[in-house]
């Protein structure tokens, strides 16, 4: 069909809907190019969005905020759903612990209402400022309070979704006990828009801590310095709420950027903040390794660290970020691994990490998205982490980026078979290849099989 008459006969059947026809890019640049946005209002709408793209097998790919940085939403001719209206807390339940949202209500603001009630929901994703629920849902987001309380997927309780046939369901129970069936819930956790869409979600809620935190800023000579107080207040047993660091780099960007006065060192910053009980604990390591900290307001130091993505963009627009995690015995390695690299091809590697959770952020700082260093980088840098034991992604999700990448951790590590049946769980839900076609787990299985180039050369943008 001529691509201009669908796109009317999509919008006649459509027309009480809002809508624009408009290209955009996501946080990286890169370019997305949908026959039509549309801006639904509630799950009805979404409903009959989802039907009538099914009727004339246009794909359709769900925009929260658009701050994913592995190439979840880039689309040629696809319908954009734009949820930033279905944004209401519907519910806030005190004694089940759990708040009602519908997908398009922006995480900070959400846990700014809880807060006034004395909860929360912890994760927090550096991104909370700008990032949606649904999004998070989606990609099963980690943040700066992973190390204790783990990522989104532990803050999910029950989800209502449009399947890619229009059928509306929920899956889960708005509680923590609930053992019915096959745990269809966190199949749609992290599965980054490609077999439902989220219109409604409950959250577990937790209260605040009691008291305020002990938090310092650490000031290290040497990276290993970092990772060696970890391991001693882990071996301890000592809780981490928090422990982020930031090399020299990152600071002097954040500073330029935002105007503040962060100090750092040679071998960068690290935030620990740890419920107050463990204050002498945590000093004692540090004073055992000689090590300069001052105490720190955690809030105000995590706002700060919370800049870092932004003013790392700001100032190398083309720069790219890993999200690889490796298990904290060979976070040294890697980190020397990452040196060598960074001499090797000439190209500076930032580096921002939840270091706790050994989840490190490299960013190649690339001049230009044309330089072809930063695909062998990117790719390199990821199979390390596979070869070490870990993973491609912590937090960030693969999109079509990180497609090859997560065919080699899981052939390396569980087996291709794996892989095969999720590909298979993608077919059995979206037969048509409705949702968010081409990336994640089905480009990963046909890059696999060697049907699709698309998802190697990702470095072209726009602009
Ligand atoms: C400065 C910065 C800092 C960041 N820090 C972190 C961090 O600390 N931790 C972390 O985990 N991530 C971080 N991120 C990455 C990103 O912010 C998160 O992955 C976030 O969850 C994306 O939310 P979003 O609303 O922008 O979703 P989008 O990028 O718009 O979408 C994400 C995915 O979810 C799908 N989706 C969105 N809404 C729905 C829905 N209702 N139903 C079905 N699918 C849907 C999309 O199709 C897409 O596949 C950061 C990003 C930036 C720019």
């Amino acid at each position: 069909m001529n691509p201009d008459s669908l796109t009317e006969r999509i919008v006649t059947e459509l027309d009480e809907i809002q809508h624009s026809r408009e290209s955009r890019t996501d946080f990286l640049n890169l370019p997305i190019n949908p026959i039509l946005v549309f801006y639904p209002k509630d799950k009805s709408d979404v409903i009959k969005i989802v039907t009538v793209a099914k009727k004339y097998k246009v794909p359709v790919v769900v925009w929260g905020s658009g701050t994913s940085l592995a190439g979840h939403l880039s689309c040629e001719g696809c319908i954009l759903l734009d949820m930033k209206y279905m944004n209401r807390i519907l519910e806030i339940n005190d004694v089940e612990w759990y708040v009602r949202v519908q997908p398009g209500v922006i995480l900070g603001e959400l846990n700014g209402e809880l807060r006034k009630r004395g909860f929360f929901i912890p994760p927090e994703p550096a991104s909370s400022f700008l990032c949606t629920v649904g999004g998070v849902i989606s990609n099963a987001s980690g943040g700066m309070r992973s190390v204790r309380y783990g990522t989104f997927k532990e803050w999910v309780l029950r989800l209502e979704v449009v399947l890619p046939n229009g059928e509306l369901v929920t899956v889960g129970e708005p509680f923590v006990k609930n053992r019915a069936g096959y745990d269809l819930l966190h199949l749609f956790v992290g599965s980054e828009g490609t077999l439902g869409i989220i219109t409604e979600a409950w959250l577990r809620i937790t209260p605040l801590p009691p008291e305020k935190p002990f938090t310092v800023l650490i000031y290290l000579e040497r990276f290993e310095e970092g990772v060696e107080v970890i391991k001693r207040l882990r071996r301890q047993g000592t809780i981490l709420d928090v422990a982020e660091y930031m090399d020299e780099t990152v600071v002097r960007a954040i500073n330029k950027h935002f105007n503040t006065n962060l100090n750092s060192s040679s071998g960068g910053v690290l935030i620990i903040s740890t419920p107050p009980v463990y204050e002498r604990r945590v000093t004692d390591v540090l004073d055992s390794l000689n090590l300069r900290f001052e105490r720190v307001d955690e809030e105000e130091i995590l706002s700060i660290r919370a800049l870092s993505g932004v003013a790392l963009k700001a100032e190398w627009r083309d720069r790219v970020s890993e999200d690889v995690v490796v298990p904290l015995g060979y976070l040294d390695v890697a980190y020397r691994e990452i040196k060598k690299l960074e001499n090797e091809y000439g190209v500076r590697i930032a580096l921002l990490a939840h270091l706790g959770d050994g989840n490190l952020h490299p960013n190649i700082l690339v001049e230009s998205r044309d330089d072809e260093r930063l695909q062998v980088l990117y790719d390199r840098i990821g199979r390390l982490a596979v070869d070490l034991g870990g993973s491609v992604s912590g937090e960030h999700g693969i999109g079509f980026m990180k497609a090859e990448l997560l065919a080699y951790q899981i052939n390396s590590h569980n087996g291709l078979e794996v892989l095969r049946i999720m590909s298979d769980i993608k077919r059995l839900i979206d037969p048509q290849n409705q949702l968010n076609p081409n990336k994640f787990v089905q480009l990963a299985w046909n890059l696999w099989e060697g049907r699709s180039g698309h998802g190697r050369g990702w470095i072209k943008t726009e602009g």
